[in-house]
């Protein structure tokens, strides 16, 4: 479970997230959708504290992260982030990409992370790349060596911006196939989309953001089919 209570994040002068109250509950699938600059990102990067919120809190499963003494490293390791761009390292081989961190900061022995790497490609469909590097590999494969990597520190959250942005259209279903399955198997996720049809199938919750804030959220036919408010069914509108 994850909690967000008056979460503010300024950069500089300008207040990109103007106080966001969210709690995502275990196994919940949280779609946030919402214009270029709404603060999605920041948002999502503000949860696993790649940025550090200016205000407000932030609880996982009873934990709070920005209690001044939270030991940072602890809670990144089960929050599992999936960006835009794959980010994998160039240099390595895909089997060395999903093993790294379960041996830096997992402290795992090569052969259990290694089977442990496998069984999360295999999961994904991509065991047989395992010896390839990441520039052999189609753009949808990238993406979904990325969620294995993510998948393979067996974190309680996943977090996802964007992952199927930067792909060619025939790559998307791919990966949205993955994503899918794993919301089926209970994972807790946000994922900021713009693919409509996946927030609509697939989370149980629609958060449209706008100007860092949350201007409305509920069950995905309502927040896409029948908005509430203005700013929400123009954005729809642009989008659909
Ligand atoms: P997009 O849909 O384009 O990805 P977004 O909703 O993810 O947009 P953010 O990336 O969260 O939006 O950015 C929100 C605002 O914060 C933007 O105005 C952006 O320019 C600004 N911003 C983001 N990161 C930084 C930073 N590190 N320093 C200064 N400003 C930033
Ligand atoms: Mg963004």
């Amino acid at each position: 479970q994850v909690e967000l209570h008056d979460l503010h994040k300024h950069f500089g002068k300008l207040e990109v997230l103007q106080g966001i109250d969210l709690t995502v509950e275990r196994g919940e699938v949280v779609c946030v959708i919402g214009p270029s600059g709404s603060g999605k990102s920041t948002l999502l990067r503000c949860v696993n504290l790649l940025e550090k919120p200016t205000r407000g809190k932030i609880v996982v499963d009873d934990f709070d992260l920005t209690h001044r003494d939270a030991n940072l490293d602890l809670a990144r390791r089960s929050i599992g982030m999936v960006f835009q761009q794959f980010n994998l390292f160039p240099h390595m081989t895909v089997l060395e990409n999903v093993t790294v961190a379960q041996r830096k900061v997992l402290k795992r022995g090569a052969a259990e992370a290694e089977r442990t790497a496998l069984d999360q490609l295999e999961k994904v469909g991509v065991a047989e790349k395992a010896a390839q590097y990441p520039s052999k590999l189609s753009g949808g494969q990238q993406q979904r060596v990325a969620i294995a990597r993510a998948l393979a520190m067996e974190p309680d959250l996943m977090l996802f911006d964007e992952p199927t942005s930067a792909l060619d259209p025939e790559l998307v279903g791919e990966v949205l196939r993955v994503m899918r399955r794993l919301a089926d198997e209970g994972m807790t996720m946000i994922v900021v989309t713009h693919e409509m049809a996946f927030a609509k199938e697939v989370a149980d919750r629609v958060i449209f953001m706008d100007g860092g804030v949350i201007v409305e959220q509920g069950p995905p036919r309502e927040v896409l089919e029948d908005p509430r408010t203005d700013r929400a069914k123009s954005f729809l509108q642009r989008v659909l």
